[in-house]
């Protein structure tokens, strides 16, 4: 009998020892995505982290711009010509994008893509100011029919891309999986756009944000429950040319890499908005992007400007830290 009872107890300890935190990543969506999940057990938790990464793969197939097939490389091939059906998932993320083209007034618009296109960071390319005068004119969001799930563009030769919005809506999908899975506590990121589910057992997370001048130090830090978190940089992607920062985020304007922040952060309900914002606030600039930012009750911001210099929308008293 006692031997039994031991047994139980130690069976238990075994069990019990297992619970806790468990960390997963993998490189997924051109970038790194990390996840630390609160489970009963290593197995559990390993099951959970599967149906997440899973599901991220299965929404880079459909939306990247660098896999030929996916339904975003179908929608650039043909919407110039005609009108074709779509999933309602692609078309419901597109409509989101309209959206927050509309609420920024275009600093966000995914059709940038009809000049970002000639942009290779890797290669060092950029457009040259022929292709650059050619292409700006298709970039206008409002060439973009979207119709129950049929989409078309208006003008030939105009291109859409979710980059600055499919890394938020996949770590939205991810906490659903983890939600399903019966996960209350993780953080997940996907490069710069994070989220919180729940805390980090009675504590918050203490979020860093990347300093957009200094490698693998941050700019200031923050503590947060439940909720979502996007930064956008200038130093995520670039080259220099001719002493100009060339980087990944275009103002729709111009054609041109927006100038005037170094980067961006948006927090908020979810990483869906939060990206699509902070990439909307790095084109709009630290003063119009925090006065939009106080108009949405929602949403908090903090960008840092091109002297270094950091913003707070006005939900947000300055930390103790900041500027250090
Ligand atoms: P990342 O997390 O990849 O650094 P961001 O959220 O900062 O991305 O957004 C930058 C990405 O968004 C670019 O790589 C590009 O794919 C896309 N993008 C660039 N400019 C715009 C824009 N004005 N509107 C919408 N998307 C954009
Ligand atoms: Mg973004």
């Amino acid at each position: 009998m006692f031997a039994r009872r031991a047994g139980l107890l130690l069976l238990l300890c075994g069990l019990n020892a297992q619970a806790g935190w468990y960390q997963y990543e993998r490189d997924q969506m051109g970038t790194r995505v990390a996840m630390e999940i609160e489970s009963t057990t290593r197995a559990h938790a390993d099951q959970c982290a599967d149906k997440v990464f899973a599901e991220i793969d299965r929404i880079e197939r459909l939306m990247s711009s660098y896999i030929p097939d996916s339904e975003l490389s179908t929608v650039n091939r043909l919407a110039g010509t005609d009108t074709i059906a779509i999933s309602a998932e692609l078309a419901s993320l597109v409509e989101k994008s309209l959206q927050f083209s509309r609420l920024t007034r275009g600093a966000f618009d995914i059709s940038y893509a009809s000049v970002g296109y000639f942009y290779d960071f890797r290669a060092r390319q950029q457009p040259s100011s022929t292709q650059l005068k050619q292409s700006l004119p298709l970039v206008d969001y409002r060439s973009i029919k979207l119709d129950n799930n049929q989409i078309s563009f208006e003008q030939q030769g105009m291109r859409i891309n979710l980059g600055g919005i499919a890394k938020g809506y996949a770590v939205d999908r991810a906490v659903s999986q983890l939600q399903q899975c019966g996960i209350t506590n993780a953080l997940i990121s996907a490069g710069g756009d994070s989220r919180i589910l729940g805390d980090r057992g009675d504590r918050p997370w203490i979020t860093g944000i990347q300093h957009p001048r200094k490698q693998d130090a941050y700019a200031l830090r923050i503590p947060l429950s439940d909720t979502a978190l996007s930064t956008s940089g200038d130093y995520e992607r670039f080259f220099i040319s001719k002493g100009e920062r060339i980087h990944h985020i275009i103002n729709p304007q111009t054609g041109r890499p927006a100038s005037g922040s170094w980067s961006s952060t948006v927090i908020g309900p979810d990483a869906t908005t939060t990206d699509a914002m902070s990439t909307a606030l790095f084109v709009l600039g630290a003063e119009d992007g925090i006065k939009m930012i106080n108009s949405l009750p929602e949403l908090d911001a903090i960008i840092i400007d091109g002297n270094g210099k950091i913003h707070y929308s006005s939900g947000l008293a300055p930390p103790g830290e900041a500027n250090q």
